[in-house]
């Protein structure tokens, strides 16, 4: 099978590497390295203690390389949505890959397959989700032409995902779960490794409250689900889900056994608005757009990035204040420009080619809109440029 190959980094961003912060161009994509290794280490060391896996999600930073850290830090493997991003995964060396979405499509079935055996050739692994019979069937099918094709037994994982509260993909909990349970033990090239219990509303439900009593009901239905299932004799050996706003108490509740949280990583400004649970970790933002003032002619200033460079599905990028007060609010200038007003009262209004840095409002899809991280340590003011990171399954739509 033909996985995607890298395209060489260009020469700017090569010798960029070793420069201080001063010399990227903006508007770029930046990444503070020290922020990001310190909210890996907090989530490494919450999963440690609380003796759960962690399997993050890396539909956020689409960055084989970051993947690995991941690995390396404690996670089993990653999480993703799509197969082609399982592909640039894979292509990039990661050997533990989760699609915790439904396939439906055959042609690409086929390439989860090929995934499946090329993974299992390296004792990797693949999994997926599934919330219909006939995507099992068609999974099965997919799996069976390969295995004939190429003589490996590969065993693809299989999740069967709840619908418990989003009102997305998933079956009901319950006897619906139990048959597709049951549907996933018909055939030898699948696995069936338990349930996914991901409830994507109740992450941004701003008071600790909120969120406990969205993901209590959340634990009840997978925790109901699973005896149900155990009810019949099949082992349920996994429940998976979680994501950053929630993942404490799914590690509390004793039902689940893997957190998928993603966003931890880079933290935004969406989720810097919850209020934050005592028992979650503190995670410092670490992705950054940097921009600078190009124009001042009015009784505002406005800066060289617009949503072109950073998603504003939810809210405004917050400017970065290097003192304690916001001094300035970002309001939408179109694609590729962003208008910047006081914030209070007084205060001073940046001058013309001073460099900002914006916190964006949701990390997934602004990553998406970029080809690389510009990786820096040593702080956004006096930092240098120590590694550039290849967004490798940007645009893994399929
Ligand atoms: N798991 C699934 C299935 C998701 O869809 C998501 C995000 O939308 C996550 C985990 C991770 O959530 P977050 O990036 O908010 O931590
Ligand atoms: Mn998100």
């Amino acid at each position: 099978m033909n996985l995607p190959t890298k395209t060489p980094l260009s020469e700017a961003l090569r010798l960029l590497i070793g420069q201080g912060v001063d010399a990227i161009d903006t508007p770029a994509l930046v990444l503070d390295l020290d922020a990001m290794k310190r909210n890996l280490a907090r989530m490494a060391e919450f999963a440690k203690k609380h003796d759960i896996r962690w399997r993050p999600h890396a539909k956020m930073h689409k960055s084989s390389a970051l993947a690995k850290l991941q690995m390396q830090a404690g996670a089993v493997g990653v999480c993703v949505q799509k197969t082609a991003e399982a592909e640039a995964m894979v292509a990039g060396g990661v050997t533990n890959v989760y699609i915790s979405n439904e396939v439906i499509a055959p042609h690409k079935l086929a390439r989860v397959a090929a995934l499946s055996h090329m993974l299992a050739a390296e004792r990797g692994q693949l999994a997926i989700a599934v919330d219909s019979a006939e995507g099992v069937a068609r999974l099965a099918q997919a799996m069976n032409e390969r295995r004939a094709a190429t003589g490996i037994p590969a065993v693809i994982d299989v999740f069967v995902e709840l619908d418990v509260g989003q009102g997305r993909c998933g079956v009901a909990p319950g006897q619906a779960a139990v048959a597709l349970a049951h549907e996933v033990r018909k055939h030898p090239a699948l696995r069936f490794a338990g349930l996914q219990a991901y409830q994507g509303k109740a992450q941004h439900l701003r008071s600790p409250q909120e969120r406990r009593d969205a993901i209590a009901s959340v634990v009840q239905d997978a925790e109901t689900t699973r005896k149900l299932i155990e009810r019949e004799g099949i082992a349920v050996d996994l429940v998976t889900g979680a994501g950053t706003g929630s993942f404490v108490l799914e590690a509390a509740s004793g039902v689940f056994g893997e957190l998928q949280a993603g966003s931890f990583l880079f933290m935004d400004g969406d989720y810097a608005k919850n209020e934050r649970d005592p028992a979650q970790p503190q995670f410092e933002h670490a992705l950054f757009v940097k921009t600078q003032v190009m124009s001042a002619a009015g009784g505002h200033v406005v800066c060289d990035a617009g949503h072109k460079c950073h998603a504003i599905d939810s809210g405004m990028p917050t400017v970065y204040s290097f003192g304690s007060e916001p001094e300035l609010e970002y309001f939408n200038g179109g694609d590729e420009h962003g208008i910047l007003r006081r914030a209070r009262p007084g205060a001073e209004l940046p001058a013309l080619g001073r460099t900002l840095w914006l916190i964006p409002g949701h990390c997934d899809p602004t990553v998406n809109l970029h080809d690389t991280m510009i990786g820096v340590t040593g702080g956004l003011k006096a930092g240098k440029v120590e590694r550039i990171i290849r967004v490798d399954a940007r645009g893994a739509l399929t």
